[in-house]
């Protein structure tokens, strides 16, 4: 018996639908689709919940593929990459791992490792590293169950509009049923973790960015302090030299989640608190460096809960926007206990992908669960959107389809694809019709 009431991870939308569904064969899932239309209710795929938007929410059918989860296949080529194919319900976290025993890899991977994999690509979760896409860039085709029930297959040589929109596909063309992921040889990453300045870090953006293989920041507001992360690809062979268990405990499990739940109930109910803490939370933390299985060293844990924002800019702009808000954390009375996160992807040529068409710079903005966002999160769009910005689509954000639409040339004809795939709009919401107006 599936629990009819559901919650995001974070807490922030709530959903009682109709009819929550756990299909565990096509049949099944195709039943569940029909008996939607025959009732006239609305359908919405979840993945792991781990979207901070009402993407999955709805009234009507909510259908999880969370007994759809398997590698079906693994097409080995010359080069000892793989395409791989799984049921779209796969969660990354037990993926990543059985990839490791094949000898494969995903190539690149976000801070966590809990989505599903059709969860993940949908809403076009990304990691970081300059030559390296979203997730959705490792896609090499994709199977949908379309709203009539049948199967329809897509790639690059096969109904490819169909796979430019379905890469990143909101939930909204159908359900994603198999994902054919492209897989590199398995590798390790050699991570070094260490203080800096933000100024300093600014200055050396260009040549950091393109030297290593995966970069990213996180600045602590109020202060001029960061902690910076270099991931360094190695062969799967490197001799592995992974943070002992006492040190990744004290690391990550109290410091960054036991002790910073702490300190976020605090200076909730002392803000003025924040600027020293952030000054003495950064200078606390010290360098650190290890070696492990790329996707142990990509994803970690997190407890803390929290709400979130993150939009793409050009990377050239990213200096930018970083003072901007830091001029207008000075100006505001607003105090920030969360560090701001910047990552970077390569361009790529998925029409709903936040990186299309350019080298992308992602800014992350957090706010503990228990604090209002509002007035951080809508300055930061508005400098946001002052550079072309691009909002996560599984993110917070306040844009509808008449913004959208000016940042994706591609709109328009994923519509079209949408038209044709669901001309009914079985699988619409109220938040999905704001965002595809
Ligand atoms: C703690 C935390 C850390 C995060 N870190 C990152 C990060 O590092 N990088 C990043 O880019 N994002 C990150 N995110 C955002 C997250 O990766 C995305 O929101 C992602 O979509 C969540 O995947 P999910 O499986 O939970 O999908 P859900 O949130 O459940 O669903 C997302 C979308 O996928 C659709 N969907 C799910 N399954 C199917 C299916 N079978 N067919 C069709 N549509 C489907 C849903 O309808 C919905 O539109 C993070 C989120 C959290 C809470």
């Amino acid at each position: 018996m599936v629990e009819r009431s559901w919650r995001n991870w974070a807490g922030n939308h709530h959903a009682f639908p109709a009819h929550r569904a756990e299909p565990s064969s096509m049949d099944e899932l195709r039943a569940i689709l029909r008996d939607a239309v025959d009732r006239s209710r609305s359908v919405r795929c979840v993945g792991a919940g781990h979207s901070f938007t009402p993407i999955a929410v709805t009234d009507g059918v909510q259908i999880s593929l969370d007994s759809l989860q398997e590698i079906e296949s693994v097409v080995h080529e010359d080069d000892g990459s793989a395409r791989v194919t799984v049921l779209a319900g796969t969660r990354l976290r037990d993926l990543t791992a059985r990839l490791w025993d094949l000898g494969l890899a995903m190539t690149n991977l976000g801070d966590i490792d809990e989505q599903s994999i059709a969860g993940a690509i949908s809403t076009g979760t990304h990691g970081t590293g300059a030559r390296f896409g979203g997730i959705a860039t490792q896609v090499n085709a994709l199977e949908l169950m379309a709203a009539d029930g049948e199967l329809v297959q897509c790639s690059r040589e096969e109904n490819t509009e169909l796979f430019d929109a379905a890469r990143i596909g909101l939930g909204a063309l159908g359900v994603i049923t198999r994902v054919t992921l492209e897989c590199v040889p398995r590798f390790a990453l050699r991570a070094v973790e260490e203080p800096s300045t933000l100024q300093g870090t600014l200055a050396e953006l260009d040549e950091t960015v393109a030297d290593v293989d995966h970069f990213e920041f996180y600045w602590f507001p109020h202060t001029d302090r960061v902690l910076t992360k270099r991931n360094t690809r190695l062969p799967g062979d490197a001799v592995l030299k992974p943070l002992g268990k006492v040190r990744s405990y004290i690391d990550d499990e109290l410091l960054s989640n036991t002790v910073f739940e702490g300190l976020n109930r605090m200076v909730t109910r002392i803000p003025a608190l924040i600027p020293r803490v952030n000054a003495v939370s950064a200078r606390a933390l010290s360098a650190r460096e290890y070696t492990d299985r790329s996707y142990r060293v990509f994803a970690s844990s997190r407890t803390v809960r929290f709400v979130e924002m993150e939009y793409a800019v050009p990377v050239a702009q990213i200096g930018w926007v970083l003072r901007e808000v830091d001029r207008w954390l000075k100006r505001s009375s607003m105090s920030i206990a969360f560090p701001v996160e910047v990552r970077f992807a390569a361009a790529d040529d998925i029409w709903l992908s936040t990186a299309y068409g350019r080298p992308t710079a992602y800014i992350a903005v957090h706010q503990y669960h228990r604090r209002d966002h509002r007035e951080y999160f809508d300055a930061v769009e508005a400098i946001c959107r002052s550079v072309g910005g691009r909002p996560h689509w599984g993110k917070l954000h306040s844009l509808g389809g008449d913004e959208l639409r000016d940042t994706y040339e591609h709109f328009d004809d994923f519509l079209r694809v949408r038209d044709s795939m669901d001309p009914k709009k079985l699988f619409g919401s109220d938040y999905v019709e704001r965002l595809l107006s």
